[in-house]
């Protein structure tokens, strides 16, 4: 079964990855999510087309039903045909298991065809600029008027709010509520008069997220995901997937970085240096260490903390793979040609931001410190 799946998939790989699709080998992703970015929407469609997208989802919404094993062979093949970053993967890997988990019959039939047809794009609204790493502090709030819910506040690195539809926000309904009670989790459609999107332009010179403000934005009293007030639980809910399955995608483009650089290095003649040599070894030994945790860790129901260890580990080896990358290109790696950066500049640039999004290296210590090996707690206002 699992034989014939990669076969399948492969196949079609080989077939479609052709004519003007052959161009987008390679191309996306962190850092690099200005690169073809309507071919890359097209892509997404064909496979969406073809059965291949939304693997995991239940196949009563749409899905394929895949086992974790078939997701990992479809990250593998995926990588192993350099086909390109989606772009679609905020509503398929996070909002889309959302709404199965947590979602209305109605929300789930009028929302998960629209992510399945890659027809609507989405944001995640959680971030603001009082409440970061202290998620609690969420101060955007929304009151019902009439049939809708009226929004207003503001939330900042949101990852292409530029072209998402819809954007799931974390906001506070319950006045004068504090910390985690009285949060709901709203469903906002993006492109009405009472939300602006504003680009922040990256160290990379690129700008992938964005400061969007909500002012009298409107939705509808229905797009509530879970019970109002208790949008903290779905919120977290996001969070664990998002650290899920879809870290394997992520990995296996890490190993890709690593095999290009590793390429590059026998180009170059940077292999012919031991200490080069010996971190691009160490690099391979980290990614399969990786690998078996993260395998290890999705076989599990519930993973835990097991989610803190795996982003400190992966934030710190992509860091320094990004560091590695500038080693193995030596001198020219200070030069940006006309001010363009070449994928090497762009991938030591925009993992220094791997140590902060999805909860910062601060913040895994604590919650290892804490619920794992029972330090005391820090204190807390
Ligand atoms: C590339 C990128 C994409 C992102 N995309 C999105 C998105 O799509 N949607 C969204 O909602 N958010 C997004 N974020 C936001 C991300 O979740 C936050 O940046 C992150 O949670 C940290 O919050 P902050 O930036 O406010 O930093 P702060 O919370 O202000 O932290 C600043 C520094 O202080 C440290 N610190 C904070 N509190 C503590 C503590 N208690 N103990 C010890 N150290 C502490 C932190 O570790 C960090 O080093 C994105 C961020 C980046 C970089």
């Amino acid at each position: 079964m699992n034989g014939d799946f990669r076969q399948q998939l492969r196949a079609w790989l080989a077939d479609n990855l052709h004519g003007e699709f052959a161009k987008l080998r390679g191309v996306g992703g962190p850092g690099r999510e200005h690169e073809q970015y309507e071919s890359r929407r097209e892509w997404d469609r064909k496979l969406a087309k073809a059965g291949w997208s939304c693997l995991g989802w239940p196949v009563e919404h749409g899905g394929r039903g895949a086992s974790t094993q078939e997701q990992v062979i479809f990250y593998e093949e995926y990588a192993a045909a350099n086909a390109p970053a989606r772009v679609n993967h905020i509503g398929e890997e996070l909002l889309g298991p959302t709404l199965i988990a947590f979602g209305t019959p109605e929300q789930q039939r009028r929302f998960l065809p629209k992510i399945l047809a890659v027809e609507e794009l989405w944001c995640q609204g959680y971030s603001e600029p009082g409440a970061g790493s202290d998620l609690a502090s969420v101060s955007t709030t929304a009151t019902v008027d009439g049939d809708d819910w009226v929004i207003t506040g503001q939330k900042v690195w949101t990852s292409l709010a530029h072209e998402a539809d819809w954007c799931f926000v974390l906001a506070r309904t319950q006045p004068g509520s504090r910390r985690r009670e009285g949060l709901s989790y709203l469903l906002v459609p993006m492109r009405q008069p009472g939300v602006e999107v504003r680009p922040i332009r990256q160290l990379t010179g690129t700008s992938e997220f964005n400061e969007v403000f909500f002012d009298n934005a409107r939705t509808s009293k229905d797009m509530v995901v879970g019970e109002v007030g208790d949008g903290w639980r779905v919120a977290m809910a996001t969070l664990a997937f998002e650290r899920g399955v879809a870290t394997l995608g992520q990995q296996v483009g890490f190993r890709r970085e690593l095999d290009a650089l590793i390429d590059l290095a026998k180009r170059n003649g940077a292999i012919d240096d031991p200490v080069i040599k010996e971190r691009l070894t160490r690099s391979w030994i980290g990614l399969e260490v990786m690998r078996a945790h993260a395998l290890r860790t999705l076989s599990r129901k519930d993973p835990g903390y097991e989610a803190s260890v795996s982003k400190l580990v992966w934030a710190r080896w992509h860091r320094e793979l990004g560091e590695l990358a500038m080693q193995v290109r030596g001198p020219e790696s200070m030069v940006a040609v006309d001010g363009d950066l070449d994928e090497w500049q762009r991938l030591f640039l925009f993992s220094r931001a791997d140590t902060i999004y999805g909860g910062s290296d601060e913040i895994q210590r604590t919650i290892i410190a804490e619920r794992v090996l029972g330090l005391p707690k820090e204190p807390r206002a």
